[in-house]
């Protein structure tokens, strides 16, 4: 029997992730907020698409020591596979699970009286104590205590045993933009509520996120938690102010994919499901094996546009689940098998998150999970 050779075989749809950007950027925000400020590396949504625990490595490696993810799994996930330093855990837990923040030396945030009790009563029960960090809803408009609720809730933790208060967060709704008038009243809020806890709280606060940390160093606190920065966006959708060059934040991400198959057609004919768009000259189409499956979604029917040897090519009629077509009619020599970027830089071209978060009437981070978290990943230097 002749025995045949193991084939790797991978999809035409890559999404790459440069480690040197995420640091460069991590040194960036940690150079912003100065030495006696934390940086929390938000690495939730698999770090936003660009690989949970490769995105952790990464950081940590430029000297990140505190994390933050959404849900208990990923903390867990997150220690077992190495990662020291804090983890933080946004979003809650079940009663049962309490035992897990010690099992795991995790920071749990709470934001309920379940919360505490659970934690209290494991840490009573194992001899141990814990910090909590407690959320506040100052403005939000979502997760976290209400201003008047926070006092008593102070009293009830300082009276349980084996639990205390190690910090207070808050999170801001629009420090996206930096004239903002929300920003102000929200940290006043938040400042006011510290402040008349007096002696009762000793612990740290930390309300900024990349927006805030950006656009309002004055709120940067004891910590700032940065996510979208980290990854090399800026949260107003804009490539960052003038003038700075050198610490321009440096996007992590691309994704690729190629040409599968050529075609020239007369003009009048429909093209795609639907026929959204018919040609209106003779024309070369371009087929590429990608679609809404791999979270190019179908709102970039007919408005976005891919790299094709350095050119912009536009996409024609609806985007597939697995197909899209682009017109290449202006670019010369395309082949078949030729590199296109949907999401990077080609010769002096690039096309940005931001860029097709426009065309899909979106926000950067929807882009890079929906690109980062249904394609395979690689990690490059
Ligand atoms: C995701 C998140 C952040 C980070 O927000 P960016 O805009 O990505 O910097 C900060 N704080 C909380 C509570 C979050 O959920």
């Amino acid at each position: 029997m002749v025995k045949m050779q193991e084939m790797k075989i991978s999809s035409r749809n890559q999404v790459s992730v440069s480690r040197m950007a995420l640091q460069h950027n991590f040194r960036c925000i940690r150079e912003r907020v100065g030495e006696g400020v934390e940086v929390m590396a938000m690495v939730k949504g698999d770090g936003y698409g660009h690989g949970m625990l490769q995105s952790a490595v990464a950081f940590a490696e430029a000297g990140c020591r505190t994390f933050g993810v959404a849900e208990l799994v990923e903390a867990v996930s997150l220690r077992q596979s190495g990662i020291t330093g804090a983890i933080f855990v946004m979003l809650g837990f079940e009663p049962d699970e309490a035992r897990l923040f010690f099992d795991y030396d995790l920071t749990p945030i709470v934001f309920c009286e379940q919360d505490i009790e659970a934690l209290s009563g494991v840490a009573v029960q194992r001899g141990r104590e814990i910090g909590v960090h407690l959320k506040v809803d100052c403005g939000m408009g979502r997760l976290g205590l209400l201003p008047a609720e926070v006092p008593g809730f102070v009293d009830r933790i300082v009276a349980l045993p084996g639990i205390s208060l190690a910090g207070i967060m808050a999170h801001f709704p629009e420090a996206d933009n930096r004239n903002s008038v929300s920003s102000h009243t929200v940290f006043a809020t938040y400042e006011r509520l510290c402040h008349d806890l007096g002696e009762r709280f000793q612990g740290i606060r930390h309300i900024a996120n990349s927006g805030a940390t950006l656009h309002f160093p004055e709120m940067t606190c004891d910590m700032v938690r940065a996510g979208i920065a980290l990854y090399g966006y800026y949260p107003d959708g804009t490539r960052g102010p003038e003038g700075e060059q050198e610490r321009r934040l440096m996007s992590a991400m691309t994704f690729t994919t190629q040409v599968i198959q050529l075609k020239d057609l007369p003009a009048g004919s429909g093209i795609s499901y639907g026929h959204t768009f018919t040609t209106d000259r003779p024309t070369r189409i371009a087929a590429l094996p990608v679609g809404y499956e791999d979270g190019y979604l179908r709102d970039l029917s007919n408005r976005g546009a891919v790299l094709i040897r350095g050119q912009r090519a536009p996409i024609r009629g609806r985007v597939c689940m697995n197909l899209c077509l682009v017109d290449v009619t202006d670019i010369a020599g395309v082949q078949a098998g030729d590199e296109v970027m949907l999401l990077g830089k080609q010769g002096s071209e690039s096309i940005t998150a931001d860029e097709i978060a426009g065309w899909m009437q979106t926000i950067s981070y929807e882009v890079l999970c929906l690109f980062g978290n249904n394609n395979s990943r690689t990690h490059t230097e």
